[in-house]
């Protein structure tokens, strides 16, 4: 049912808008982080200059549009937003640079996807604050530069390691994010709840953060999953017993896994003897693209210790097995 797949956006995620922290004191968790982020952005409205350009790397459903959003607050600067692939044309990129004003904060999601030319522009745009231009065709063409006002870029990747060197270069602070640590996950879920005007037991709110592969949003769509089951089968009240069953329902095991993780899992112990496996072959016997086996289902799975990356492919760890209660096969080591 895709629940935990915080890659897809659903459209209830933008549905509560109201559940996007506005301030750097609202947004939970990520405490080195903020803390860090806290200190440029004062040092920088002190100056009343620009923030330096901020690269935010993690899997999805983090919060790095979320944060971009709140530096941007914090600033009390404007937010404009796109991503990569939109970014087809020098003229797309134009569009946006012609229209930001000193301080914006400008996001460009997946920035690990940006086309070289476009690329190029962007360069420019950071280092020099000005923009390329190109004007008539053939022997007649020229180039202009146009000054921009000093804007701070936020880009975000999920893949760090392909972003090219140039343009990590150019980003003067770097955020990476981690999964949230489970006390966090429950400040969410409080945080959370309190917005959506539905009340949790603690000890459902840490099942709930627990299920949660360590994702704010993830956790905010199984409250909401929570909340339906709360008001059709009980008083709107959610309990621990709500929350067990609402994640049995959902086929969501202990461990936050859903039935194609488990699924994965368990084609790498029957299919190939517990691995290695390639990523592409693993990625077609599963039936996902290899960017959504890597970037979605794997960081978690590596991150929860059941699965490892190894030179020669994916390998399962004994953790899989007992967590799928299967036994180890007889040629395992060979
Ligand atoms: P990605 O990292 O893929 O860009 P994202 O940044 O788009 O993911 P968001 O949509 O920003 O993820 O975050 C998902 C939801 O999780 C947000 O709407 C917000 O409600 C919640 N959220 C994210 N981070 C936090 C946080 N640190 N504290 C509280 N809520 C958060």
């Amino acid at each position: 049912n895709g629940i935990l797949h915080p890659e897809t956006q659903l459209p209830e995620d933008d549905r509560d808008v109201s559940l996007r922290p506005k301030s750097l004191s609202e947004f939970l968790g990520q405490k080195a982080m903020k803390e860090n982020l806290s200190v440029f952005i004062s040092a920088a409205k002190n100056r009343s200059e620009s923030l330096d350009h901020l690269f935010l790397i993690g899997p999805p459903g983090l919060g790095k549009t979320t944060l971009a959003q709140v530096v941007a607050n914090e600033l009390g600067a404007d937010f404009k937003v796109t991503s990569a692939p939109a970014l087809d044309k020098p003229k797309d990129l134009a569009g946006i640079l012609t229209t930001v004003t000193e301080k914006t904060v400008f996001f460009i999601d997946e920035i690990h996807r940006l086309k070289p030319t476009i690329e190029e522009m962007l360069y420019i745009a950071m280092e020099d604050y000005e923009l390329d231009w190109i004007i008539g065709q053939g022997p007649s063409a020229r180039t202009i530069r146009i000054p921009i006002p000093p804007f701070t870029l936020v880009g975000a990747t999920t893949k760090a390691g392909n972003v090219s060197s140039p343009l990590v270069s150019r980003f003067g602070i770097s955020c990476r994010f981690s999964f949230y640590e489970p006390e966090d996950m429950e400040a969410i879920v409080r945080r959370s709840a309190g917005i959506l005007k539905v009340t949790v037991d603690n000890d459902a709110a840490a099942l709930l953060a627990s299920s949660a592969r360590g994702t704010p949003r993830v956790v905010n769509r199984l409250l909401r999953r929570m909340r339906d089951f709360a008001e059709v089968f009980g008083s709107g009240h959610i309990t621990k017993k709500v929350v067990a069953e609402g994640l049995e329902r959902l086929e969501i095991d202990a461990l936050g896994l859903e039935k194609h993780d488990r699924e994965i899992l368990r084609i790498i112990i029957e299919r190939y003897n517990g691995g290695p496996v390639g990523a592409e072959t693993l990625a077609i016997s599963v039936g996902e693209a290899v960017e959504t086996l890597e970037d979605y289902y794997e960081p978690y799975l590596i991150q929860a210790g059941l699965i490892q990356r190894t030179p020669r492919g994916r390998v399962v760890t004994a953790l899989a097995y007992d967590h799928l209660k299967l036994a180890k096969g007889r040629n395992e080591n060979s």
